[in-house]
């Protein structure tokens, strides 16, 4: 079992990850002296001469030819990345949809089978449920947190089994420690969604999953900016999946690898500060009146809240609540706020709030949107690094209509 450890705080060549956020994966010295990164904006590079190519095709020189093969910007994002999440290596990518589909598409053939829990991200699901079909992959949906209903769903073809923790948007915390047992005993793969943890609350390679998935775009980017994604884990599976990268072609940018680079800098700073804020609004809200119901991982009344203390350094910056009343008071609750910004997306530096009921399933008909728990006075707070009672403030004038 993990201990309770911040295990963010273990270091990695004598650094803890708010220095390795700065400086790792990068040579200290740059071109003209520069002191950040060098955006190398070339879709090609050049050998020196004929002895140059042969150093390079013939005796392994390391070596940019083209720009979908690789490009100096993206490299040293990955190789940060992959220092920040203690991987052995990582391929970055468009976005975090990206990463998961070309991630499953290297590692299942036709007539192969996963499992993926049911509070998957809504496009992953789509992904796995309908598309995979086309080419013969079988795929089992299974209830988040029944371990004892994932063994029974994993069959002799089964390749993998894939979950995102903390889920979106009731934070279930998966158990890694079970689920790799359950895996190792099988002989499947363990992939873990982890963009809602990030590598400073949870890094699932230290409890033996096999790839770590994110999307860059949240958290790490940080600064609601930029399409990012990566997948992270053992050098054998991730060349597997740059390969097949290379081909599918929708490689990232270097501008965008240097904002994602800009961004990661700040990124502990950041989430230490929304794992402490997005606790407090917990707390605040827990304790209101006009509040239904607050899930929260570090949160006592939160279902995994033993799992998450032991496995987790922190309980993110995520806040998920459900207002007491009627759909028209979510709608006055929702109007009334003047800082909070209502969109989609979370992770970033500023502050937003989403209705799921009203956005991602407004075509879903009211029963099974509340089989699938998502009632019409649920929010979804996604916090960012404002002054945190400049944010209890603004929750509060809102409920007070
Ligand atoms: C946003 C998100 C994705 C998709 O990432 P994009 O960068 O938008 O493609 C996947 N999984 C989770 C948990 C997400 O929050």
């Amino acid at each position: 079992m993990a201990k309770k450890t911040s295990r963010a705080k273990t270091k990695s060549g004598g650094w803890s990850i708010a220095t390795r956020a700065i400086h790792s994966g990068e040579a200290r010295r740059r071109y003209a002296d520069s002191l950040m990164t060098p955006i190398v904006q070339t879709s090609t590079f050049t050998f020196k001469d004929s002895k140059h190519i042969e150093d390079y095709t013939k005796n392994g020189m390391e070596h940019f030819e083209y720009g979908r093969y690789g490009n100096p910007t993206a490299q040293i994002a990955e190789r940060r990345l992959a220092d920040l999440e203690g991987a052995e290596d990582c391929v970055v990518f468009t976005s975090g949809m990206s990463a998961i589909t070309t991630t499953i598409l290297t590692l299942v053939k036709s007539g192969d089978h996963i499992v993926i829990t049911d509070d998957s991200y809504k496009k992953t699901l789509e992904f796995c449920q309908s598309y995979l079909k086309q080419f013969g992959i079988g795929c089992t949906i299974v209830p988040f947190g029944d371990y004892g209903f994932i063994e029974k769903a994993i069959k002799k073809n089964t390749r993998l089994i894939f979950s995102e923790s903390p889920t979106n948007p009731y934070l279930n915390i998966f158990d890694l420690v079970k689920i790799k047992k359950i895996a190792k005993k099988h002989n499947v793969l363990t992939l873990i969604d982890s963009t809602f943890a990030t590598p400073f609350n949870q890094r699932p390679l230290e409890f033996g999953i096999d790839l770590v998935l994110q999307s860059a775009t949240k958290y790490l980017a940080g600064h609601n900016d930029i399409l990012a994604g990566a997948v992270l884990g053992k050098e054998k599976l991730v060349e597997k999946i740059r390969d097949l990268h290379k081909s599918i072609g929708g490689l990232i940018d270097p501008h965008c690898c240097y904002l994602l680079l800009r961004g990661l800098k700040t990124f502990p700073l950041r989430v230490e500060r929304q794992n402490e804020s997005a606790l407090k609004i917990a707390e605040f809200l827990e304790g209101h009146r006009r509040i239904q119901k607050v899930y929260y991982p570090f949160l006592k009344s939160h279902r995994h809240y033993k799992v998450a203390t032991e496995q987790m350094a922190g309980g993110g910056g995520v806040v998920t609540f459900e207002i007491k009343g009627n759909i028209n008071d979510a709608k006055r609750f929702l109007d009334a706020l003047k800082l909070c910004y209502i969109g989609p997306s979370l992770g970033g530096v500023e502050t937003l709030i989403t209705h799921p009921a009203l956005v991602s399933y407004y075509n879903y008909s009211r029963k099974l949107r509340y089989k699938l728990g998502i009632t019409d006075t649920l929010f979804r707070l996604a916090v960012g690094i404002e002054n945190v009672q400049d944010l209890i403030d603004d929750l509060a004038g809102a409920l007070k209509k």
